[in-house]
């Protein structure tokens, strides 16, 4: 009898590294002088073994090995549920599997989740510091983005008026006259990722990001 890899990977994966009944971490990071520790087990929830825990002679033979009869544990644990087989039952060692597998997916949820919140949050904060340090510019730009006609315009130019400019259409210009350190302005901008230098033939090009235009539309 042998557990296939595929049936491993399930049994790991969702029991997320720990063990159902303690949830400690099952294999032990690497350290500068060792290799990773497992101190998990790939346990039996019915035994082949007539004399083995929890055995069960209806169990088919093909299913010993299979996903619904393996539950993950630590070391001790395995021992526990193994020795004390009345009180840990096969009933109760499939609600503990289920209950655990539940409790790791929803933890990855609310990780992932955290993880979202605290990059919005400190995307809009840096958007806050951005609009009360170059509040005219933000205005201006918002101002274009919702005139009629404009909602696809991505890219805008700063310029002096004293030069001429051939291409106006379909983007935005600001004036170096009109904003004072209008360069230093836009390198913020591009610093917190919210526009991209795409600037050719020696005319100083941007474009705006969607996530900075959401920001823009909605402050
Ligand atoms: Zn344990």
């Amino acid at each position: 009898m042998t557990i296939n890899s595929r049936t491993r990977k399930l049994l790991w994966g969702y029991s997320g590294n720990r063990c159902a009944y303690c949830k400690r971490e099952l294999i032990m990071d690497t350290t500068t002088q060792d290799d990773e520790s497992v101190v998990g087990d790939e346990c039996h929830i019915v035994s082949d073994k007539s004399n083995g825990p929890r055995y069960n002679p209806e169990l088919p033979i093909d299913e010993i090995d299979s996903y619904p009869n393996l539950i993950l544990l630590c070391r001790i644990d395995h021992k526990m549920v193994d020795d004390q087989s009345e009180k840990f039952t096969a009933d109760f060692l499939r609600r503990l599997k289920a209950e655990h597998t539940r409790w790791v997916a929803e933890t990855l949820e609310l990780a992932t989740f955290l993880k979202n919140l605290h990059v919005t949050k400190s995307i809009e904060a840096a958007f806050l510091k951005v609009k009360s340090s170059m509040p005219e510019l933000i205005a201006e730009m918002k101002k274009d983005l919702t005139k009629e006609g404009n909602d696809l315009i991505r890219e805008f130019f700063i310029v002096s008026k004293r030069w001429t400019l051939n291409v106006v259409d379909h983007y935005f210009v600001y004036y170096f006259e009109e904003h004072e350190n209008l360069q230093g302005k836009v390198h913020v901008l591009e610093n917190y990722g919210f526009v991209i230098d795409v600037t050719s033939k020696n005319v100083n090009k941007y474009r705006l990001t969607e996530e900075f235009i959401d920001l823009l539309l909605t402050s």
